[in-house]
C-alpha cells in the first residue's frame, strides 16, 4: 500500500505513529504555559480512543494514524454538501495495516446521516445537465451486460438517474436521505423517492436487476451494511453498479492531500482490492472493475479546476467567460466502478 499520508509511519510526510501526535502538542502548549504531560495524555487517550474498535472492514488492530488527528467535530450539514471544493480538509484518518483500507474514527461519524438530512445545495442542484449525461453513460453500461427491468438508485440525489432510467421504460425507484433533494426530484422531474438511508431498504428480496450506488459508499458510516443491503434487494442475476474513488490511483496519489476526492463527506477511502474485500464480506464478488467519469459544466468545473494551475484566478476567469454552460466530460482516472454480483442464493449470503 502507498496512500499518501498514511502508508506507514515511516515514510517522510507520512502517517505517524500516536506518540509523535502527543509530542508536537506538548511543545505547543508548552509555550501557553500549560502543563504539557499532562496535556499530552490527555491528547494520546483521546486519539487512542478514536481508533479503539480497529478497522471495521478486515478486524484488525494496527493502524497507521494519518498525521492529522487535530480535526474532531463531525462534517456538518454545510461541509458535507455535494458541492462541497474544501478538498483536502477531513476528519482524522487512518490506514489499517493489514487490508489497506484508509478511513476515518466511526467515533467521529456517528450522527452523520442525521446531518445528510439536512444538506441544502444549490449548487448541486444547478447540475442537472452533467449529472443527466454521467447517468445515461453509465445506465448505458450496465445495460449491457444486464437485461434489467427494475433499477434501484441507492443515494438518489435529485433523481435524475431514476428519471432517466424512467425515460427508458424501465421501472425505476430511488432512495434519498436529504429532504431538500428529495423535494428538488419531486418538483424538478415528478419523481417521488424514497426517504431514509441504506441500513434497511423498504424493498423485496430479489426485487430489482440493477441497483446503483454512485459515490455513496465514502460517505457511509456503515458501508458494509449497505452494500448487505443492496446485495439482498438483488436479483441472482442482477449486478451492484458501484462508484467511488479510488485512494490508490495516480491522480490521488500525486495530488495527495490537494486530491480532489478528500473532504469532510469522505469517511471510507476504497482501491481496487479494499472495494473487492467489501463485497466479498457482504455477500458478493466483483465482476467488472473500470474507471468511472464525470460530467461537469465549464462554469462548475473551472473554479475547482483552476485551484490547481497556476494563474487561477485569470484561468478560472477565463474558462467562466469561455461558455459556462458547456457540459465536458472529466476523467482522471481516479473513479472506479464496480460491477459486483451476488454470491450464491439469498440464504446463502450474510444478514
Ligand atoms: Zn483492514
Amino acid at each position: 500500500m502507498a496512500q499518501e499520508g498514511c502508508a506507514t509511519g515511516q515514510e517522510t510526510g507520512g502517517g505517524v505513529p500516536l506518540g509523535s501526535v502527543a509530542n508536537r502538542l506538548a511543545i505547543m502548549v508548552s509555550r501557553t504555559g500549560m502543563d504539557p504531560a499532562k496535556t499530552e495524555s490527555r491528547e494520546a487517550e483521546r486519539v487512542s480512543d478514536l481508533w479503539s474498535e480497529g478497522c471495521w472492514l478486515c478486524g484488525a488492530r494496527e493502524l497507521v494514524l494519518g498525521d492529522d488527528q487535530s480535526e474532531a467535530a463531525l462534517p456538518s450539514a454545510r461541509s458535507l454538501k455535494v458541492s462541497d471544493s474544501d478538498y483536502g480538509r477531513t476528519l482524522p484518518l487512518a490506514t489499517c495495516a493489514s487490508c489497506g483500507l484508509m478511513f476515518a474514527s466511526r467515533t467521529l461519524c456517528a450522527g452523520i446521516e442525521q446531518e445528510y438530512e439536512a444538506v441544502v445545495d444549490e449548487d448541486y442542484l444547478s447540475t442537472t445537465v452533467p449529472r443527466r449525461r454521467q447517468a445515461k453513460w453509465l445506465l448505458d453500461r450496465a445495460l449491457k451486460s444486464v437485461p434489467a427491468r427494475g433499477v434501484l438508485d441507492v443515494g438518489a440525489g435529485m433523481g435524475v438517474l431514476v428519471e432517466e432510467a424512467r425515460a427508458r421504460g424501465l421501472e425505476a425507484e430511488g432512495l434519498e436521505v436529504c429532504s431538500s433533494f428529495r423535494d428538488a426530484s419531486r418538483q424538478r422531474a415528478g419523481v417521488e423517492l424514497e426517504a431514509g438511508t441504506c441500513a434497511s431498504l423498504p424493498w423485496s428480496d430479489g426485487a430489482f436487476d440493477l441497483v446503483f450506488l454512485i459515490d455513496v459508499l465514502e460517505h457511509l458510516r456503515d458501508p458494509l451494511g449497505c452494500v448487505q443491503e443492496c446485495l439482498r434487494v438483488l436479483s441472482p442475476q442482477g449486478e451492484l453498479i458501484v462508484v467511488t474513488p479510488d485512494v490508490e490511483s495516480l491522480a490521488a496519489r500525486l495530488m495527495g492531500r490537494r486530491w480532489w476526492h478528500r473532504r469532510a463527506g469522505h469517511i471510507n477511502y476504497f482501491s481496487r482490492s479494499t472495494l473487492s474485500a467489501l463485497a466479498d464480506r457482504a455477500g458478493g464478488r466483483v465482476v467488472g472493475l473500470r474507471t468511472s467519469r464525470w460530467y461537469f459544466s465549464v462554469g462548475y468545473l473551472a473554479p475547482r479546476l483552476a485551484r490547481y494551475l497556476p494563474f487561477e484566478s485569470v484561468l478560472g476567469s477565463m474558462l467562466r467567460k469561455l461558455s459556462p454552460s458547456w457540459v465536458v466530460p472529466f476523467d482522471l482516472r481516479d473513479s472506479m466502478l464496480a460491477r459486483i454480483r451476488p454470491s450464491g442464493t439469498f440464504s446463502d449470503r450474510p444478514r
